[in-house]
């Protein structure tokens, strides 16, 4: 079989986190009743007219700047028609030919590689409502959705392999986040992506025919569509078929891309400049003020976090994922003495449990205060780490405090050597085998005998004091 390499672009819609539309006052707040959040501008009236919302032009521009692209002087709305039931005027408003940004890139990094993406473009548009199909053939639609702001985020087709992409939406949608762009709830429809898959025989720099495919629901739907589409489109070719240019869609319970509609079908979308909203010239003055907003990004976060707080590139890597999880690592290195602890407190047990569960950090009941409690109660010997798991557990559960917990449950760490020679000197007695064992060098047999002392007990005595004192006793 013949080598082929994979070429991918993605189109990546984002929601924007506005209160209102892009262009009337309506609410955009997720799980209303259908309809509830609907005016006669979204709802595309004869004689209304459509105002700029101004939050969604700085939003826009923030996601130009944190994806390094060029913020255009000039820019202007354009109407892309067509008709669809969930689209109430029958045209979007959206841009054409002079989008707001341009010219991007995001690095990714792919099993420990680093790579630019480059960003084509990046423009603000409407978002269509949302068909409802019921029972019984009937069809509704819901407006609510119609008017949110969106922007779209075109790459050029650099992404190599579905890995790529997945490692590339991760960071977008990373960037995203930290901006306070968009919430990306992929669940919710705040994030959908599109992509262009062809492929082309290993060392050619001829592009295959690509298809689009859509529908996909997760990053790891994203994955897994775009694995099925290139091994599609490879044993097309190696069967002597053509690749036709089309629109598939990915079906997630029956894990295949479905040809939606071919080319011929295409729409002509007939764009044509917006006549009520005034062009977009942005002020040098403007740029300054909203550049000047944008936070610590996650490369700079990394960054920070290896050089502040002595962690290695994994592990700041692990942490700086996701934004509210670096928050709360970063409050409670600011509070720690040895930012190193609470960081593996959280990338082992914290987000552990996070993840069983599937909550977000700041929705749990452990502050950052009380993860650097349970910290120092560890390292200054009050507890050992075994019984610190434990305490994590009921603060997990019940929001006690650390000391608390300690305190209630009677888990401080006995330290007091003659409570501890007394377990010892038990245990020496009952394991004579063993005792003989180690006297004759086999040294592995000690940690049984730990093992036994801490058992008697109850995980509580000092584990270093064990140690020494066996040693000293056989
Ligand atoms: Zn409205």
């Amino acid at each position: 079989m013949q080598s082929y390499e994979t070429v991918i672009g993605l189109e990546v819609h984002a929601e924007l986190l506005t209160d209102t539309k892009i262009f009337c006052g309506c609410s955009t707040e997720f799980g209303k009743k259908p309809n509830e959040n609907v005016c006669p501008i979204c709802l595309g009236m004869p004689g209304t007219l459509p105002v700029l919302n101004k939050n969604v032009l700085d939003l826009a521009v923030t996601a130009g700047l944190a994806l390094n692209c060029e913020i255009a002087e000039f820019s202007k709305f354009d109407r892309k028609n067509y008709f669809y039931p969930d689209l109430p005027k029958a045209y979007q408003i959206s841009q054409f030919d002079l989008p707001i940004a341009r010219n991007g890139y995001i690095e990714v990094e792919v099993e420990g590689e680093k790579k630019k993406v480059r960003i084509n473009r990046i423009h603000m548009e409407e978002d269509a409502g949302k068909l409802v199909h019921a029972a019984g053939g009937d069809s509704m639609v819901d407006f609510n959705r119609t008017g949110v702001a969106l922007i779209e985020i075109v790459t050029e087709p650099d992404i190599r392999s579905p890995k790529e992409a997945k490692a590339y939406l991760e960071a977008l949608k990373n960037i995203l986040q930290y901006t306070e762009v968009s919430d990306c709830k992929m669940e919710e429809g705040s994030l959908r992506c599109d992509a262009n898959v062809s492929i082309m025989p290993k060392g050619s720099d001829e592009f295959g025919t690509k298809t689009e495919v859509k529908n996909m629901n997760s990053f790891k739907a994203v994955e897994k569509a775009l694995e099925y589409e290139v091994e599609r489109q490879m044993e097309a070719l190696e069967y002597g078929e053509e690749i036709v240019q089309e629109t598939r869609r990915w079906d997630e319970s029956k894990q295949v891309t479905i040809s939606m509609r071919s080319k011929e079908e295409a729409h002509d979308y007939r764009y044509f400049p917006e006549p009520d909203l005034p062009p977009i010239v942005m002020k040098e003055s403007e740029l300054e003020r909203i550049r000047a907003n944008i936070p610590e990004l996650p490369k700079e976060k990394k960054e920070r976090f290896v050089s502040e707080y002595n962690l290695s590139d994994y592990d700041a890597g692990v942490l700086t994922s996701d934004k509210k999880i670096a928050d709360y690592f970063d409050e409670c290195a600011k509070k720690s003495e040895n930012p190193k602890k609470p960081a593996n407190w959280i990338m082992g047990d914290l987000l552990r449990v996070l993840n069983e569960e599937n909550r977000e950090i700041d929705e749990i009941k452990i502050t950052s205060d009380m993860l650097v409690e349970l910290c120092k109660l560890e390292e200054d010997g009050t507890i050992s780490s075994k019984i610190a798991k434990e305490v994590f557990e009921e603060m997990y559960k019940n929001g006690d405090k650390p000391e608390e917990v300690v305190e209630k449950k009677g888990l401080k760490q006995i330290s007091d050597q003659g409570e501890i020679e007394q377990f010892v000197e038990e245990v020496i007695e009952e394991n004579p085998e063993t005792i003989e064992d180690i006297r004759n060098g086999k040294d592995k047999a000690m940690g049984f005998l730990v093992g036994q002392v801490m058992k008697k007990s109850k995980g509580k005595a000092n584990p270093q004091m064990v140690n020494d004192l066996l040693k000293e006793k056989i």
